[in-house]
């Protein structure tokens, strides 16, 4: 029936094929050590769906530790294994990514001291999961190598486009779930089941998000905010009532909604324009949900949510950006190296909000000019040179090469000789007043 229903053909019309050779061999190396693997997850989900994903997913009957360090030994990768969660990540010389995790009953990570360790069936590591859509498996050893494991109907409800629990009480047991269900309906434009609306609005009126740790929050919040176009999502959050349990200072309904809209398209032109500087998009919404709260409330909410330095930074430049875009409108003749002086170390995505906040079509040019020439301006002398023409290791260095940085960007000397001269104008001048030559 359809629980052996066999892959391979779609398989082979959809995967390259070396990825099916990959899978392969992970299935034969599973079989020599006793155990069995599987494709699992939003690999196969989107594999249905003809969704590119590139984040291949196992899970092992059996050991997947030794399946992850055997497969690193075949085909030359490397395998961090994280024994803990037993699970492993392997990155394969073609940049291939391949998550390798022994089957297991629970979702969360173990008590730390387990007493032993309990091996589970792949039904019962399904079993464990969200939706059925994240439910599906595709055998990978030999004798079975395609065939689809669907034991929860998980097929069907691609087809149909259903968003379905496992059993009623799965939001009980895990209310991130209400906002993960929501994630995928949006971003498959699904629907989610009646029956599964109904416990997620049970769940809901019963308060059970307000037992989340803010750990948790945030970080469904951050995969909500990953995906490409958040709006929709966060328009059913709240019209489902569960925003109130995220970030409840922030009202939804005073963002604005067309810079949203235009986020993706202006980080897909950054990426493409300043390639290998990669936005994390997320944060991009997160600086736009925060742009109308006072100063203390924004200090509060980046603390409680324990954000990275990184974030903490990027948002603290965020806050500046209206300031910044009147300052560039009323400096009508700015110069590169003088914007630079007040953008210089910006993260890329208080960047991306600057460029989504300016709305004058010179000044998005004067702007993007000048990130252009960031990418081209380089300072060629060095340390050794200064040295050599006898200026001492100091501080005067720093702002020697930043003052060369800016009068490059500006276009007022173009190559090593003319950053040389110029620091003997400047030595001449006396500008390093504890230098032996300017004596
Ligand atoms: P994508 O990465 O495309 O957003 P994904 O399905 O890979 O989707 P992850 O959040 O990486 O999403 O989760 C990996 C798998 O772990 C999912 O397929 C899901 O079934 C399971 N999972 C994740 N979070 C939960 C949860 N809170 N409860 C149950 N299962 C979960």
């Amino acid at each position: 029936g359809e629980e052996n229903q066999n892959c391979l053909a779609i398989m082979q019309e959809r995967m390259p094929s070396r990825l099916i050779a990959t899978l392969r061999l992970a299935g034969e190396i599973a079989e020599s050590i006793g155990s069995r693997a599987y494709c699992v997850g939003g690999f196969v989900r989107d594999f249905f769906l003809r969704v590119p994903n590139f984040d291949v997913d196992l899970v092992v009957e059996g050991d997947g530790e030794e399946l992850a360090r055997k497969m690193a030994q075949h085909l030359g990768g490397k395998a961090r294994i994280h024994q803990r969660f037993r699970t492993a990540a392997l990155m394969l010389p073609d940049g291939t990514k391949i998550d390798i995790a022994t089957a297991r009953t629970e979702y969360y990570e173990f008590p730390a001291a387990l007493p032993k360790v309990e091996k589970a069936s792949i039904r019962e590591d399904m079993y464990r999961r969200d939706f059925t859509i994240n439910t599906l498996a595709i055998a990978l050893n030999p004798d079975s190598f395609g065939d689809l494991i669907d034991y929860f109907g998980g097929r069907k409800d691609l087809e149909k486009g259903l968003i379905r629990i496992l059993y009623n009480l799965s939001f009980v047991e895990d209310p991130t779930r209400i906002i993960r269900a929501i994630r995928f309906e949006q971003r498959y434009k699904f629907t989610i089941e009646d029956d599964t609306l109904r416990f997620a609005k049970d769940a809901i009126e019963r308060r059970l998000l307000g037992k989340l740790s803010y750990k948790r929050i945030i970080q469904e919040l951050m995969l909500l905010l990953s995906e490409i176009d958040p709006l929709p999502a966060l328009d059913r959050i709240m019209e489902i009532g569960v925003w109130e349990y995220m970030i409840p200072e922030i009202d939804l309904n005073k963002v604005s909604r067309t810079m949203i809209k235009r986020t993706p398209i202006i980080i897909t032109w950054w990426e493409e324009r300043y390639y290998g500087k990669n936005i994390k998009g997320w944060l991009v919404y997160f600086m736009l949900l925060l742009a109308g709260l006072d100063e203390e409330l924004v200090i509060q909410i980046i603390k409680r949510y324990h954000l990275d330095n990184y974030a903490r930074k990027a948002i603290q430049e965020s806050r500046q950006v209206p300031q910044i875009v009147e300052y560039l409108w009323e400096s009508r003749e700015i110069l590169p190296g003088e914007m630079d002086q007040r953008l210089d170390g910006w993260s890329n995505e208080s960047m991306v909000l600057l460029l989504l906040s300016i709305k004058d079509e010179l000044l998005w040019e004067k702007l993007v000019n000048y990130l252009d020439l960031k990418e081209q301006v380089k300072v060629e002398i060095n340390g050794f040179d200064l040295k050599e023409m006898g200026l001492k290791q100091g501080p005067e260095f720093r702002f020697i090469f930043d003052e060369l940085y800016r009068q490059k960007l500006n276009g007022i000397i173009k190559n090593r000789e003319e950053e040389l001269q110029m620091v003997k104008k400047w030595i001449s001048e006396g500008k390093f007043n504890n230098d032996p030559v300017a004596e």
